[in-house]
Order: C-alpha cells, then sequence, then structure tokens
C-alpha cells in the first residue's frame, strides 16, 4: 500500500480550525490513493476517521467540515476486523525464537505507552497477551484484547509487528476461543496434569503410578523409556552435564507424565483442527508447588520434542519466589546459577526461550538475566501496568484512588485465595493521615502494590455496580490525564526493560 503523510495535512487543517481542541493521532495517519485514515479522540471516546470518495468496508456516522466529508467509526468488533484486513500490519504475527516481552493490558488503554516503551529495545512486543482466568476476572473477550491491541498499533502508526498471546490454556475449549479470536501464540499450562505428591511417594507407590502412566499416548514403553534415561549422562554445552538418579528419573516421569501427554494432545488438535492457523507453543509449568529442577526441565522438553511438539518457549518454575507485583524474593546467586543451566537445556533442545512469568516488578533477576547476556527470554508482564493505571489515579483523582483502595483491602482475604503472595494489609498505611499528594507513593510500598493488585478482578468486574462505576471512573481519569498516565508506563517499562539493553 501506497503511504504518504504529507498530503493529508491540508485535509487536516479545516478540521483543526473547526475544532481546536480535537485530539488528532497524527502517527496514525495513512494516506492511499487519494484515500485517508486517521484517529482522533472526541471527549472521552476515540474514533478512526476515514476520508474516501468510495465507499470503505468501515461503518460509521458520516459527518461534514466545511465541505470535507468524513466518517466518524467507533472503535467496535466489525471495525477492527476491516481495520485488520485493510492494515495487515494491525495483525498479531508470530514472535518466533527472537527476545520477546509481554505487555498484559487488563484495562485495554496501556497499547500505546507500550510500544513507546519498548522501542528501540530489541524486544518483540507481545501486546495482546491474556489469561484465560484474567479475562474471566475483568470480563473481557480475547477479541475485545486483541482489538485493543490493534487499535493501540494504528493509532501510533507502528508497523513492526506485535504478538497475542492467550496465556495459561488448560483446555481444547480454551484454544477453539483463542484461535478464534485471530492470537497466534498460545501458552498450553497443563498444571492440571502434574502430581505434585510424586516427590513424597515410597518406591512401592511410585513404580506403580510410573507403570500406569499413559504409555500409548506418550508412544513409549516403559522399558525403553528406563533405558534411554537410566544411568545415562545428559552432557549439555558451557561444560554442564545432568545425570539423574533411578529415584529422580521415577519421581520426575510420575510427576510429569500426563503433563507431557496432555501437551502432546492439546498441540495436536491446535495443529489438526486448524491447520491454516499460524501458532507457536509456550509450555507453562510455572505454576506448580515446587521449582522445576534441571532434570525434570530436561526430561519435559526432550520428551515433547521426541513426540515432535515444538516450543517456542518454556516457562520453569524458577527457584525463589515470583510473587504478583514486587521484586524476586530468593537467592539471586542460586537463581544465576541454576538460570544458566536452564538456558543451556533451552539450547540442546530447540533453542526455545526461557519464559519469566509473574514478571513484573522482578528487577533484580532481569539484572541477573541481562548480565548473562546467553539466550534469548520472554517476559510476562501485566499486573504492573494495571498498577502504574492506580499511580495515576492517585496523582489525577485521589478520591477515587482512595475508594478503590478501602475496596481492594476489604476484599484482601477474598481475592488473594489464588495468588502466591505473602501481603499483610496491616503494613497499609494509615490513609486518613496521608495527604493526596502522598497517595502516589504507595505505589511503591509492596504491601500496598499486592493488596491493590490482587482485587483487579473485583474493582473491574467482580461486584456488580460497584466495579461498574470504578471502572467507568477509573477509565474516565485515565483518558483525561492519559499524558501522565504514559509517562508513568513508560517510566517504569524503562526499569524494566533496560538491565536487558
Ligand atoms: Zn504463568
Amino acid at each position: 500500500m501506497h503511504q504518504s503523510k504529507k498530503p493529508f495535512y491540508k485535509l487536516l487543517k479545516p478540521l483543526r480550525e473547526k475544532f481546536p481542541d480535537l485530539n488528532i493521532f497524527e502517527n496514525s495517519v495513512v494516506s492511499d490513493d487519494g484515500r485517508h485514515f486517521f484517529m482522533i479522540r472526541d471527549g472521552l471516546e476515540t474514533f478512526l476517521m476515514v476520508h474516501s470518495s468510495e465507499q470503505t468496508e468501515f461503518s460509521g456516522e458520516n459527518i461534514s467540515i466545511g465541505n470535507l466529508k468524513l466518517l466518524k467509526c467507533r472503535l467496535i468488533r466489525e471495525n477492527a476486523n476491516v481495520l485488520r484486513e485493510l492494515f495487515p500490519f494491525t495483525k498479531p504475527v508470530l514472535a518466533g525464537k527472537r527476545n520477546s516481552y509481554g505487555l498484559g493490558d487488563r484495562l485495554g488503554n496501556a497499547g500505546g505507552a507500550h510500544l513507546k516503551a519498548i522501542s528501540g529495545t530489541g524486544f518483540f512486543p507481545v501486546l495482546a497477551q491474556q489469561s484465560i482466568r484474567e479475562l474471566e476476572r475483568t470480563g473481557r473477550t480475547a477479541e475485545d484484547v486483541l482489538d485493543a491491541a490493534s487499535w493501540a498499533v494504528f493509532r501510533e502508526g507502528y508497523h513492526g509487528g506485535f504478538g497475542a498471546d492467550g496465556d495459561h490454556l488448560k483446555t481444547t475449549a480454551d484454544i477453539d476461543l483463542i484461535v478464534n479470536a485471530g492470537f497466534t501464540m498460545f501458552t498450553i499450562d497443563p498444571s492440571d496434569y502434574v502430581v505434585n505428591e510424586a516427590a513424597g511417594m515410597e518406591d512401592a507407590e511410585l513404580q506403580h503410578h510410573f507403570k500406569n502412566l499413559p504409555w500409548d499416548q506418550l508412544q513409549d514403553q516403559p522399558e525403553d523409556f528406563l533405558y534411554r534415561t537410566v544411568g545415562v549422562t545428559f552432557s549439555l554445552n558451557a561444560g554442564f552435564s545432568i545425570s539423574p538418579s533411578r529415584k529422580e528419573i521415577y519421581t520426575g516421569m510420575v510427576k510429569y507424565g500426563r503433563v507431557i501427554s496432555h501437551t502432546k494432545k492439546m498441540a495436536n488438535y491446535l495443529r489438526d483442527t486448524y491447520p491454516g492457523h499460524p501458532a507457536e507453543l509456550e509450555l507453562s509449568v510455572d505454576e506448580t508447588d515446587q521449582p522445576t529442577t534441571l532434570f525434570e526441565h530436561l526430561l519435559i522438553v526432550s520428551e515433547l520434542k521426541r513426540l515432535g511438539v515444538e516450543l517456542v518457549s518454556l516457562a520453569p518454575r524458577f527457584c525463589g519466589d515470583f510473587e504478583k507485583g514486587v521484586d524476586f524474593r530468593g537467592d539471586l546467586c542460586q537463581f544465576r546459577e541454576e538460570y544458566r543451566q536452564h538456558l543451556a537445556i533451552a539450547k540442546k533442545y530447540g533453542g526455545y526461550k526461557l519464559s519469566i512469568h509473574s514478571g513484573s516488578d522482578k528487577f533484580s533477576v532481569y539484572e541477573v538475566i541481562g548480565s548473562i547476556n546467553e539466550g534469548t527470554v520472554h517476559v510476562k508482564t501485566a499486573g504492573t501496568s494495571y498498577l502504574e493505571a492506580l499511580r495515576t489515579v492517585a496523582e489525577a483523582n485521589p478520591t477515587l484512588f482512595r475508594q478503590i483502595l478501602v475496596f481492594s483491602n476489604n476484599r484482601f482475604e477474598e481475592d488473594k485465595k489464588s495468588y502466591h503472595i505473602s501481603a499483610r494489609p496491616e503494613n497499609i498505611p494509615d490513609l486518613k493521615s496521608l495527604k493526596n499528594m502522598e497517595l502516589k507513593n504507595l505505589l511503591d510500598h509492596d504491601d500496598t502494590r499486592q493488596v491493590l493488585h490482587v482485587a483487579y478482578g473485583s474493582v473491574l468486574h467482580g461486584q456488580g455496580e460497584v466495579s461498574v462505576a470504578f471502572k467507568k471512573q477509573l477509565m474516565e481519569t485515565l483518558t483525561e490525564n492519559e499524558e501522565l498516565y504514559e509517562s508513568n508506563l513508560k517510566q517504569h517499562f524503562e526499569r524494566h526493560l533496560m538491565p536487558f539493553v
């Protein structure tokens, strides 16, 4: 498509004269054979404007400004579909095995700032990223998430390609939902098939479970498996090797055998049901009770490789604590040593990326990974962008921020249940003693961050009219203070990204 911005500025002139307050997103302007497309903010809503003598597929309202005739289109699903057809750069593409960054955006308004923050870092942005759990908690659909990313890309005039990650998919129905929405990255979460108890089993019990693994689905026999693993030293590069004991082999296979067969089943389903759909697979075992041992990692990927499942990334559960919304807690030296060995395994079995889940605010971990400077990485963040939204609210609408914090605090006992966090709400400073201008400092306070973080679902969607009111006010505040919001997001992501650059 021929694209040129210059001639269009003539057309913008009457628009600007008539509506001096109209916010035109200049990076969005696309001119093509006499047709012009651009985005504006009118009041609190963003629109796509089309100037064309011929009819387009977009639907909207015809408006005239002087003798300038324009179609003013709401950012609805139908228009997003037309946008992706007409402008392929607004469609997600595969990330492949290059460094990439997941920029989950639970509110659907952070994409522009995310793109600005990531530009020049060398990371491929995965702009649309939401887990099934997040979709349920925010009351959004996978289509909503992708549409927000496509509009952000168009608004910023960004042509560099972006990814769309359906995170933590547990069933084939989840795959259907994510394919139908147009996503291209599929993060398989087989955690329901992990047998955590294996670690505490006696030999006889282990043997029993081992024998009863779904060997036909694994296209394997117990004897063959043991022949391949017992007494074997797996040598990796960088001088590392792994020599698992018999006990480790049985325990590892009992714990992860069904994870392997389930992952194979999910991968086959995706390939066979949607043969033409561009797709890449991540496997996430980050939500298990215990850290993934090096042998367990090797076992999972070597068996998947044997079964023909190719991964673009794998998320082990690393040592230490990756709690939501705060920095890593644990032994960084141990993390460094294990990370290097996980990398050596990844290198040997396909060169996939190591994926860091719960990646929000793990600054010290990024220093370590950045300093190792080997292999490739994928980082997933989401909650931290919600917290930057709240930092903006704390600055711009203190009354709303106080209400959200009190509400989140009241929800804490309930909302923390599905998370691994250690926040203590009693450590949150007394709100009454804080001046409005001090509120934003609460976003640098770990206990407050976690209390706010885990309540996002209740604030945005979970509590009927209360949530509807919160979400409306939150979105309005962020739109009215977009510059502040973008600068908060940008600054915060620079902290995430700098250690890698
Ligand atoms: Zn995860």
